[in-house]
Order: structure tokens, then sequence, then C-alpha cells
């Protein structure tokens, strides 16, 4: 098994393990909300994924982004964001 080599952010539990986040902008409420990505399952792709407004319904556009964690290192931030809610 290798470790080292690309990171393959392919779904969405990827996405938790290697500390990144989704936003969701909603053009229709102008409003920026974060996923809660442990609510999808962890096996579904996030590429090609459709994402709704919490608030309308409409369709919103995902922007992804990696959890700041004051290190810069790509560490699994997960624990640490849990931890702090944030
Ligand atoms: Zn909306």
């Amino acid at each position: 098994m290798t470790t080292d080599g690309p990171i393959n952010l392919h779904t969405f539990g990827d996405l938790q393990r290697y500390g990144y986040r989704l936003t969701i902008h909603c053009p229709t409420c102008r409003d920026y909300r974060d996923l809660d990505l442990t609510k999808i399952r962890p096996d579904r792709p996030h590429i090609g994924a459709r994402f709704k407004c919490g608030a309308c319904g409409g369709p919103g556009s995902a922007t992804l982004s990696q959890i700041s964690t004051g290190n810069s290192a790509h560490l699994p931030a997960l624990e640490r964001w849990r931890g702090t809610g944030r």
C-alpha cells in the first residue's frame, strides 16, 4: 500500500480525511454555508454532485477549500475540526 503520491479527493470521505470543507453558495439568497460532510455518506463521490440551498432549495455552487489549522502540512484536521466545532 503506497502512502505517498497524489492525494485523491474523490469522495466526501476523502474530503473529511484530508481536512477539506465544502462551502455552498446560493446566488439567490447570497448566502454561504458550510456543508456538513459528516452527514453525507463517505463513499459518495463529490465530483459531479449537486447541491441545493437549504433555505430556498435552489441550486448552489460548491467551493472546496482546505480547513486552516495553522499548520502548513496537509494533516488530517478532522479531529481538531470536530473538537472545536468551528
Ligand atoms: Zn437559497
